[in-house]
């Protein structure tokens, strides 16, 4: 392929505010990797930390670092060793780098590798024209999936692994939180044969949203609403079966634990902003079993979820922004706005 010495990217290029469009050069591929030509990108949450350069962002990125992990493509180059993919297979990927050493990784649990780098905050990242992976990384796409599906197989990929942490069949599940990844959890736990799904926030937007994407779901603003209320309007009188924390908000987890029923179970994926307390007796004694949750199994996640999308999972209204590349400042915006769902961005 005669490709171009150079790229468009989205840079963090210096340690303040703000990503900033730059020319980088296009990256050499090893004998392991394939080279991806970038058509569509999502906007994570992880990449408004690195916009806002926070605590987090600025402990963490190095500079210059190209920006984003959440995206689909083509192949448009393949390294000397790798095995099974031709020139034009359309593809998205798993952005955590993992290496080969370690127990679990040895063990084929590659998502618990301790060694784990993600790309666009450790490993050049994916908001570009051109993007180097390790052929192990990659996901085929099938034909039945369209390109801004999979930019946004990355985040789907985390609803995916927290919703299927938990049997989920005939269950009564609550969510605490209606960002993007709440909401398509919302979704797949519809799929999955749940019995009643209750997501809650107090972003009336963002419920507004979770409605919309997924109809069957009961939206409850907890600012204006009692959940118990609630529970006991739709005949959950025991309490909920199944919690997905998707927050990071200490009073939400209260709330959970509460409205659980005895040995129920909570999958962890919301991120406190800090330490924060928990009534832990409470867990003990409601015999309540929790799961953290990071990333997306290698690869059961995205075979399930792909299988999944074939199956009926419907996720595309979770996309509420689609615009062109060099926009990329009203993208942002509309993502801090708080009001927004996922937002992709167009590289073609
Ligand atoms: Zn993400």
């Amino acid at each position: 392929m005669s490709k171009p010495n150079t790229m468009k990217a989205l840079e963090k290029s210096h340690a303040k505010e703000g990503l900033w469009m730059v020319q980088a050069p296009v990256p050499e591929i090893g004998p392991d990797d394939v080279l991806i030509k970038v058509k569509k990108t999502g906007i994570c949450g992880t990449d408004i930390h690195i916009w806002n350069w926070d605590d987090w962002a600025s402990a963490t990125v190095p500079t210059p670092m190209i920006t984003g992990h959440e995206f689909a493509g083509e192949i448009v180059e393949i390294g000397r060793d790798v095995k099974g993919f031709e020139i034009g297979q359309r593809c998205s990927g798993e952005g955590h780098l993992i290496t080969h050493e370690s127990r679990q990784s040895r063990a084929g649990k590659f998502h618990l590798d301790p060694g784990t780098r993600g790309i666009g905050v450790n490993e050049q990242g994916a908001f570009a024209q051109f993007l180097r992976l390790p052929a192990f990384n990659v996901v085929p796409l099938p034909a039945d999936i369209p390109d801004e599906i999979g930019a946004i197989l990355d985040p789907l990929g985390n609803a995916v692994h927290t919703a299927l942490s938990f049997d989920l069949l005939g269950e009564d599940v609550l969510i605490t939180g209606a960002g993007p990844i709440g909401i398509m959890a919302a979704a797949v736990a519809k799929h999955a044969g749940a019995r009643k799904v209750v997501i809650t926030d107090i972003n009336a937007a963002r419920l507004e949203l979770a409605s919309h994407v997924v109809p069957s779901v009961i939206t409850v603003d907890v600012s204006k609403e009692d959940l118990n209320d609630v529970m006991h309007r739709e005949g959950m009188v025991q309490g909920f079966d199944v919690g997905m924390e998707m927050s990071g908000s200490q009073v939400a987890l209260d709330q959970m634990v509460e409205a659980l029923v005895m040995g129920g179970k909570i999958a962890l994926l919301g991120i406190p902003p800090g330490k924060s307390p928990v009534d832990w007796s409470r867990i003990v004694f409601k015999a309540i079993t929790i799961k953290g949750v990071y990333g997306r199994e290698m690869f059961e996640t995205w075979y399930k979820m792909i299988a999944m999308l074939q199956n009926g999972l419907d996720v595309s209204r979770v996309i509420t922004h689609e615009m062109k590349v060099d926009e990329f400042r009203d993208g942002f915006a509309a993502m801090k706005s708080g009001k927004s769902g996922k937002v992709v961005l167009d590289w073609t």
